[in-house]
């Protein structure tokens, strides 16, 4: 048996079902191969879980500054059985929500693992299935790190398995979600570790606001241990876990070991070789600025090709290449990768977009750069005994100081970040926000106020 359509998406995550929507309601015959689950990382074990368990650490530090408000609640019998119920049962009704949008644009969704078997054609529980263009949207997986003991330990997949809450959690690593796994731990009471390779998390981010995080977790957790490398994890007699850094330091009584060192492309298994995808030495999928492979008809969207590993990445390349190939009014489209936003869900939650202050400097020379900074304790807590200082910067370049650095960390930065976004990416000057009028009281307001 065999099956030819004129679209087929390889993964059904955040870049393959929104290409295969997209090329259908172009009119193109489209389907998506999946061999986990609808929605793929981002709605199973990546953002959509994790805001939920944001959301969840964000009640208990709501409930912690509920005092100073006038209740008298504590934060007591937490269930974390109950919040995953309720998270799985949200992923379920979004994946029933994908299944209804596939039936509703006529994208067929076929369960199971594909391999390419020769330039546009894969295999799929036995069957070949050829299209005219293939996009590969397989992304990635977590790396796991080659130290004895490591297969105690479990990665963010792992994490979100969790049907118990961890006592005492370590969280390896320095990126994104070490950062969010470890604070959502250490609000919800886990006693939570984090271990870092070098002084700080997040160190390609502008250093003024990782300034600012670190003086909140030193202050209210997780505990940061920084130049700390891992040297063995050694299962005790008790089955908890006893880990060893390369300085000696020993972390005894560990119940959840979690690593998030990073994530890898999962493009070993497919057989690219069979279909002549060439991929770059750490298996990403380089493809030109119209998502293209070196194989004509084969292209490649979000995480797999290295670019910035963010959902709306992925979609938004992925719509833009179905734009591409079945809109003949738009046979130029293609993704911008400039300026993406992002957002770390942190303690409170990091907003950045373009330059750090000192990207700037190295890019345009230091008497170019004027950067615009404010510190001030949020509304939200400044009643409370935890008043935390948020941290805005401006990073502007020029005379006419085009802004090209927006950063944050501070209460509400998550909800901030989008709107400036849009005028950076217009190409506001500072003039520009100086003219625009404040919203009081709010913490955005200063991004318009900054001297
Ligand atoms: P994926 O979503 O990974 O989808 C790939 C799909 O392909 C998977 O479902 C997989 O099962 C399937 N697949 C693989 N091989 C095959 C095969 N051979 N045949 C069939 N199917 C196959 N991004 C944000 O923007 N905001 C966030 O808050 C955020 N939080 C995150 C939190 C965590 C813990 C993680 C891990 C990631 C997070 N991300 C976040 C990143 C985001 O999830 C990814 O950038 C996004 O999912 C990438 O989409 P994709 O389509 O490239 O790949
Ligand atoms: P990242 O690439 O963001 O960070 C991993 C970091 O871990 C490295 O930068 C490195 O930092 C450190 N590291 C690497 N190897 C080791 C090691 N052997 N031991 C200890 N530390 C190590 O990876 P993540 O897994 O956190 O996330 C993957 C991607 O997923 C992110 O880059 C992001 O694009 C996306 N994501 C987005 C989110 C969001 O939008 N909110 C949330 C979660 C993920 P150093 O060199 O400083 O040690």
């Amino acid at each position: 048996m065999s099956r030819h359509y004129d679209y087929l998406s390889i993964g059904a995550g955040s870049g393959g079902i929104a290409s295969a929507n997209r090329a259908a309601m172009r009119g193109a015959k489209a389907a998506v191969i999946e061999a986990k689950k609808v929605g793929g990382t981002c709605v199973n074990v990546g953002c959509v879980p994790k805001k939920v368990m944001w959301y969840g650490a964000h009640i208990a530090e709501a409930i912690k500054y509920s005092n100073a408000y006038g209740f008298k609640l504590e934060q007591s019998g937490f269930d974390w059985a109950t919040l995953v119920k309720n998270r799985e049962a949200y992923i379920e009704r979004i994946h029933g929500a994908y299944h209804r949008g596939f039936a509703g644009n006529n994208v067929e969704f076929i369960e199971g693992y594909a391999r390419f078997v020769g330039p546009n054609e894969v295999e799929v529980n036995g069957e070949r299935i050829s299209a005219d263009h293939i996009t590969i949207a397989v992304g990635g997986r977590p790396t796991i790190p080659k130290v004895p003991g490591a297969e105690y330990g479990i990665d963010s997949d792992g994490f979100f398995a969790l049907t118990k809450q961890p006592k005492k959690a370590v969280v390896v690593g320095a990126g994104y979600i070490a950062v969010e796994i470890a604070g959502v731990l250490n609000a919800l009471g886990s006693d939570t570790h984090l271990l870092v390779r070098h002084d700080r998390p997040l160190r390609s981010f502008d250093r003024d606001i990782i300034d600012t995080l670190c003086d909140l977790v030193n202050r209210h957790g997780p505990t940061l241990h920084q130049y700390s490398e891992v040297k063995s994890v050694v299962k005790e007699s008790n089955g908890l876990l006893t880990i060893t850094t390369q300085s000696d330091e020993k972390i005894t009584d560990v119940d959840c070991l979690i690593w998030a060192i990073g994530r890898e492309p999962a493009t070993d298994n497919i057989g690219l070789d069979k279909a002549g995808v060439e991929t770059d030495d750490a298996g990403y999928i380089r493809t030109d600025p119209y998502q293209n492979t070196n194989v004509q008809g084969i292209y490649a969207v979000g995480d797999i090709t290295g670019e910035a590993q963010l959902t709306p990445v992925a979609i938004k390349a992925g719509r833009l290449l179905a734009e591409r190939l079945f809109n003949k009014d738009m046979p130029d489209a293609h993704m911008d990768y400039s300026l993406i936003p992002t957002i770390v869900f942190s303690h409170p939650p990091i907003g950045t977009l373009g330059l750090t202050e000192m990207e700037a400097v190295e890019q345009f020379g230091e008497e170019q750069v004027k950067v615009y900074k404010s510190g001030f304790a949020a509304m939200y807590n400044a009643i409370t005994p935890y008043r935390e200082l948020s941290n805005f910067k401006l990073v502007c370049v020029g005379d006419d100081e085009k802004v090209v650095g927006l950063h944050g960390i501070g209460e509400g930065m998550d909800e901030i970040l989008q709107g400036f976004a849009v005028a950076i990416k217009m190409g506001a000057t500072k003039a520009d926000f100086d003219a625009t009028v404040a919203l009081h009281p709010t913490s955005a307001e200063e991004f318009v106020t900054l001297r």
